[in-house]
């Protein structure tokens, strides 16, 4: 294949919706081929809150195709061990710190989810316009492209539009249908805010269950932050997304009721908490991504699940493919779209399936399953190391993060 100019390119001018993992990505990808992407975020600065996430498998290799490899590393968290404690603080089983992904993931990086952030922003803030502080209105295609309102800015015409802004997708809503027709409730909602480090840890996961319930507070090294994370099964909440201190006083009213362990404390703590986050645990699942010419790439197509630990490699994969098929198509959104499914739907269907097959990622419901997970890490904890066994969740994650061969679109650079 020969290189191709910018020139030959047909819908340039794109927006993306969400400055997070997938925004930012896809916008890197996009300018790197010759197309003029903007970002939209709603937030007025990039967004800060929730703990580490993992760049796995493929992820690693795109990150690396966008020399941001090195940074990542640079950053990663470098965690010690995952201590589960009682009621007093007293360890009953721990774990390695690579728990979850299994010793098969030598070269993958974990690192605070605001320092990927950072790092794909910096990567792309001197090339991309990014408007900070406003969100779409709405959305209306025409022959020749997509006429949009924003919430402050003046309206604007986009050849394309993407909508990377997570598994509360605007894009999605505007463009496809209702949330409720694509979010499937797993049973958890899970709140994460920063915390003092009270318990002077030092680059640990402590962790304490009570039937259907479970705190962790997590401390990433000196410099870094403390974070607090509570968990809880029940029924699907209704609540408003955007309502934080309503959120708050949900996970106030089901913690209340436990007096032991550190539980009152992070409600002292989460009371002014700057960046406290919550969220039902519920995946995303689309029979298609795109809609004329709107798509969707990231949690907001296919949100697995923080408890899959996947999402953020999900989205830079999906972005990377994205972009590499808009630029083999000469902008061709059509082919394009169709080709970014089928090359990516099997990876993310796989990753998405960790949520289902895994069962560490449930929340015991009694004490007497709660001494059997002791049992059982215990048990882990003294096997010998090695390749993680077939179906462990090491396992399943591993051959997940790997299940998609990249394709090389290098040569399609515009020049
Ligand atoms: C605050 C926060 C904390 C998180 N914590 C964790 C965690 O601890 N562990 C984990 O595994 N995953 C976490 N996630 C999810 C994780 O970031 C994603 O699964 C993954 O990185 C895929 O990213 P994404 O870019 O598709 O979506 P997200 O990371 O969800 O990003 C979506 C972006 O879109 C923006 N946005 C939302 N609505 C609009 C709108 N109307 N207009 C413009 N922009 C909008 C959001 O502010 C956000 O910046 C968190 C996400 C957020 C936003």
């Amino acid at each position: 294949m020969t290189e191709r100019t910018c020139g030959e390119l047909q819908n340039r001018n794109i927006l993306i919706s969400g400055a997070s993992a997938a925004g930012p990505s896809l916008a890197f990808w996009l300018h790197h081929y010759g197309f003029n992407p903007t970002v939209v975020e709603r937030s007025p600065a990039l967004r800060v809150g929730g703990y580490a996430i993992d760049l796995r498998g493929t992820a690693v290799h795109v990150a690396e195709r966008m020399g941001i490899l090195a940074q990542a590393r640079e950053a990663s968290t470098d965690l010690r061990e995952v201590w589960f404690v009682d009621g007093r603080n007293e360890t009953v089983a721990t774990m390695d710190a690579n728990f979850g992904a299994g010793p098969g993931k030598a070269g993958d990086v974990e690192l605070l989810r605001d320092d990927l952030a950072q790092i794909l922003y910096a990567a792309t803030k001197d090339s991309i316009n990014y408007i900070f502080g406003d969100s779409i209105a709405s959305l209306s295609q025409t022959d020749d492209g997509v006429e949009v309102t924003f919430e402050h800015g003046a309206p604007q015409t986009f050849d394309l539009v993407i909508g990377a802004d997570g598994s509360h997708s605007n894009v999605r809503r505007l463009s496809f249908r209702d949330e409720t027709q694509f979010s499937h409730y797993l049973g958890q909602h899970v709140a994460i805010f920063s915390i003092p480090n009270f318990l002077n840890l030092d680059r640990l996961w402590v962790m304490h269950y009570v039937p259907k319930k479970m705190g962790a507070i997590m401390q990433y090294g000196s410099g870094k932050h403390t974070r607090a994370l509570l968990m809880f099964s029940s029924p699907k909440l209704d609540y408003d997304h955007r309502d934080v201190e309503q959120q708050k006083n949900i996970v106030r009213k089901v913690f209340a009721e436990e007096p032991g362990w550190e539980f009152p404390r992070l409600l002292e703590e989460m009371r002014d908490a700057p960046d406290f986050y919550f969220d039902d645990v519920s995946q995303i699942r689309m029979n298609h991504w795109s809609n004329g010419r709107v798509s969707l790439v990231g949690d907001a197509a296919c949100g697995p699940t923080l408890i899959t630990g996947q999402g953020t490699s999900m989205a830079v994969v999906g972005a990377y493919v994205l972009a590499g098929e808009l630029a083999s198509a000469r902008g061709d959104y059509r082919a394009a779209f169709a080709s970014y499914e089928q090359e990516c739907r099997s990876y993310m269907e796989q990753n998405q399936a960790i949520a289902l097959k895994a069962r560490e990622v449930r929340l015991p419901d009694s004490w007497e399953a709660i001494n059997e997970q002791n049992e059982l890490l215990r048990a882990m904890r003294a096997a010998p190391a090695g390749s993680p066994p077939e179906d462990s969740t090491g396992d399943i994650i591993q051959k997940a993060a790997n299940a998609i061969a990249l394709k090389d679109y290098s040569r399609l650079r515009a020049r």
